[in-house]
């Protein structure tokens, strides 16, 4: 098999030639079809982000595949294709039990916690794969529901948009267009924030209001926001903010949105700190969560989103040769998630 391994921080992936590996007891192996690039590829590599897993290490947590072998347990497996969750709970444990896997303290994630998925082959737990449908056109494109539309999808969910709700996306990339889709399938109204105006004008149909963050102070950002719920007759309360720029400026942006009984969602990260009243959820009734990752349980609904065209995925990801990604690395603030398609040679 052939890998891009990480190294070293600060270096570019190394191409590694090895043997098949065999699939132990509840495991499949994928010959990967494609696998999503993410911005947190780009933290470990050179954003002082260290993976769990000792280096060298294969980067990639948007995975698909094609299983092509599998070890006892999981044999039933072999023929079809799979999503990988980019969050593999071990299903067992009290938080597993409780419904929370999201943050299972054995979960295991690709190209963190073990090798991922920029490699012509993988090896995971056969235990939360989601299986495509037979027949299901543009697989490929599936790679990043592992994460950039997962994440945003139960985000969404579980900040309770609904037909009528307000929903305000904060950062329009890789994770947050698929936030702003997914509240536009809940029936809410959407408004997106971006410092970018292509990543704004890109949304189409699933931002009723964009609004440029570069030409506009928080100020005029929460006026603007209060007048199209105005118009629209849309309660100034209850408000929902999604922060998915991983930005303090887009923190603070978001902060400064909350509203009575609002809902503030932490979807983006950054190492960074903001200096906010904390106060104010006190003031407001409001509150403020954190979204990692996404539960496996969620994504046939997702996939469901997807075939009936409520979510798409195309407009918003470029495919790429596999062989492209250190330079795709080095690149900073795609307008479209890349999707990278091995094109190993031999
Ligand atoms: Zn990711
Ligand atoms: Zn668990």
């Amino acid at each position: 098999m052939h890998s891009w391994q990480m190294t070293a921080a600060g270096k570019p992936l190394q191409l590694k030639e090895g043997p098949l590996p065999s699939p132990g007891p509840g495991e499949v192996l994928l010959k990967v079809r494609a696998c999503g690039l993410c911005h947190t590829d780009v933290g470990y590599l050179y954003g002082g982000v260290r993976p769990n897993a000792p280096l060298p290490l294969t980067l990639g947590h948007e995975i698909v595949g094609d299983a092509i072998a599998a070890g006892k347990g999981a044999e039933d497996m072999v023929g079809k294709t799979f999503i990988v969750p980019s969050v593999m709970p071990c299903g067992d444990c009290d938080l597993c039990n409780r419904g929370r896997g999201n943050i299972c303290r054995a979960q295991k994630m690709p190209g963190n916690d073990f090798e991922g998925g920029f490699a012509s082959h993988f090896v995971a737990p056969a235990r939360f794969l989601c299986p495509v449908p037979k027949g299901t056109r543009d697989v490929e494109d599936l790679a990043i529901v592992a994460d950039a539309v997962s994440t945003a999808y139960q985000a969404v969910a579980r900040a309770g948009a609904e037909y009528g709700s307000m929903v305000v996306v904060v950062g329009a990339g890789g994770v947050g267009t698929f936030a702003a889709q997914s509240a536009k399938a809940s029936g809410a109204h959407v408004a997106a924030i971006d410092v970018d105006p292509v990543r704004l004008s890109a949304l189409g149909k699933y931002a009723d209001v964009t609004l440029n963050a570069k030409e506009l102070d928080q100020k005029a950002i929460r006026q603007a926001v209060t007048a199209y719920e105005k118009e629209h007759r849309l309660p100034a309360y209850g408000r929902i903010v999604l922060e998915c720029s991983g930005t303090t400026g887009g923190q603070e942006t978001a902060y400064a949105l909350l509203t009575y009984d609002g809902k503030l969602a932490v979807v983006g990260f950054t190492l960074d700190k903001v200096s906010v009243r904390l106060s104010n959820l006190m003031a407001f009734d409001a509150t403020a969560f954190g979204n990692w990752g996404c539960l496996p349980d969620h994504f046939p609904a997702i996939l469901k989103l997807i075939e009936e065209g409520r979510i798409e995925l195309k407009p918003f990801l470029e495919r790429h040769p596999m062989s492209r990604l250190n330079d795709l690395l080095r690149e900073h603030g795609h307008a479209r998630r890349p999707v990278l398609i091995p094109d190993f040679e031999g």
